[in-house]
């Protein structure tokens, strides 16, 4: 009597066991299908680093162009003779086409930070083909106002860095290069000028592509310091590779 009611309750327990095990074990691949990255991810170009074997970075800047501190930021860079890329956005490229026509002049590179800086996590995808490729357009326009010959570019770098599977899949399905970074010293907080430099040569390794902004003082300050650091190591300046 005693056996039988211990082996009814030890079947008992195991059954749970057994029950719960199912349970966590379709939980989990239930949160791994709702989270699991879309297809097309391992197939979108993305550019974040020039490679291992490389002695060449790339300074870029997001945001720009800004009246007041563009001038500044394409004087410490012609200063120091550094070609850089700017991530513009296509309404500024509207506001101030004399400085989109001076990144162009300097022999900069423009590259895509949409047309009105929405993060693309918080729009509807329906307004994807207007806030990416209406920035393209306007960049191809500023190559031909400056009178120099357009570099085609489908670099994209997202506002924010927001993505989600809606943008990731838009993205690969339109030919655009994801135009990532592997330096970020975070000077959108607009930081002072010391503690850009300190935190990007700190970190800085052959290939990076160090993300910066267009947006604060401190930056263009940081300028000399930062090319100064690179130059020591062996290490020279082009705009971002497309590739
Ligand atoms: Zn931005």
């Amino acid at each position: 009597m005693f056996l039988e009611g211990y082996t009814q309750k030890t079947r008992w327990r195991r059954a749970a066991r057994g029950l719960s095990f199912v349970m966590i074990a379709a939980a989990i691949w239930g949160a791994y299908f709702a989270w699991r990255p879309p297809a097309p991810t391992l197939g979108l170009r993305h550019i974040e680093h020039w490679g291992r074997d490389s002695r060449t970075v790339s300074l870029t800047f997001d945001d720009g162009p800004h009246p007041l501190t563009t001038p500044l930021l394409l004087a410490a860079l012609k200063r120091a003779n550094v070609k850089a890329t700017f991530f513009v956005v296509g309404d500024g490229l509207r506001l101030y086409p004399e400085l989109a026509r001076r990144m162009v002049r300097d022999g900069h590179s423009l590259a895509n930070h949409s047309q009105y800086h929405f993060n693309l996590t918080r729009i509807s995808p329906t307004e994807y083909p207007h806030e990416i490729e209406t920035c393209f357009a306007a960049i191809e326009r500023a190559y031909k106002s400056a009178g120099k010959e357009v570099r085609p570019t489908r670099l994209f770098r997202p506002p924010g860095g927001g993505l989600n599977r809606e943008a990731i899949d838009y993205l690969y399905r339109n030919d655009v290069t994801l135009g990532w970074w592997s330096n970020n010293v975070g000077d959108w907080a607009r930081p002072p000028a010391w503690k850009i430099w300190s935190g990007v040569t700190s970190n800085l390794r052959p290939g990076d592509i160090i993300l910066l902004h267009d947006a604060g003082v401190g930056t263009p300050q940081a300028i000399p310091g930062i090319v100064k650091a690179a130059r020591h190591q062996g290490l020279e300046f082009a705009p971002m590779p497309e590739q």
